[in-house]
């Protein structure tokens, strides 16, 4: 293993106890029925702007980050991502749409306020290698199908107590000093927000942008670490 430059982390919605409107995602590709490997489940479409999304009831604050379920495609508000994303490369602001649904009236109005772009990724690493991560060729479409370990996450329990309330319970789970997973410089070529595989993973970010992060100090972000670049 090389020098390591830095270390990189995943990008999600957190932590969990904050209490933030949650949305779906309607549509963010080019056709409306993508295909999907029956093999991988690995979808072969392209993406469309705008990402269309749309709130779920019941009605809760805006956070500076929204994560649709389901969805590895996060939005922002704009006046949050411009601050974010200034001076660094690999993503940028996009066009995002809320569709009116019944019953969220009062979240669209909240939300409006708030100009919601999709915090859109543009740099993707192709491979990538290291302790935690297991490759493989799905036998039917040919894709490049990674499974990582290692690396640092959150885990949640749910209990019931003798009075039958549900109680839940998460913690982050370190990432293992000598797992996770190795991401080139020169694959990243200067980028610090990154994707490996085009729809593979979560938004990843690089070391420096955890100052800016903590700087801003937007809600409901939360970064998680992956691996290291070398
Ligand atoms: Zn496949």
């Amino acid at each position: 293993m090389g020098r390591i430059v830095c270390r990189f982390y995943a990008l999600g919605w957190g932590p969990p106890s904050s209490n933030f409107a949650e949305a779906s995602l309607v549509s963010a590709w080019a056709q409306p029925e993508p295909r999907r490997c029956p093999t991988c489940n690995s979808v072969e479409r392209a993406r469309a702007h705008p990402l269309r999304f749309e709130w779920e009831p019941p009605f809760r604050p805006v956070g500076d980050f929204v994560w649709p379920f389901l969805s590895i495609f996060p939005l922002v508000a704009r006046s949050i991502g411009e601050r974010l994303l200034d001076g660094f490369a690999g993503a940028q602001l996009m066009p995002a749409e809320a569709v009116p649904r019944r019953g969220t009236i009062r979240q669209q109005k909240a939300a409006a306020a708030r100009e919601l772009c999709e915090f859109f990724v543009t740099h993707e690493i192709g491979s990538v290698s290291g302790p935690g991560v297991t490759e493989a060729t799905c036998m039917s479409c040919g894709q490049r199908v990674y499974r990582f370990e290692g690396i640092s996450r959150r885990e949640s329990r749910l209990w019931t107590t003798p009075a039958a309330e549900v109680n839940f319970k998460t913690r982050i789970v370190k990432r293992d000093p000598l797992g996770g997973i190795h991401v080139r410089s020169d694959a990243l070529n200067g980028a610090t927000f990154f994707r490996i595989g085009a729809e593979r993973s979560p938004v990843l970010c690089t070391e420096p942008f955890l100052e800016r992060l903590s700087a801003v100090g937007p809600t409901n972000i939360e970064a998680l670490e992956w691996g290291d670049v070398i």
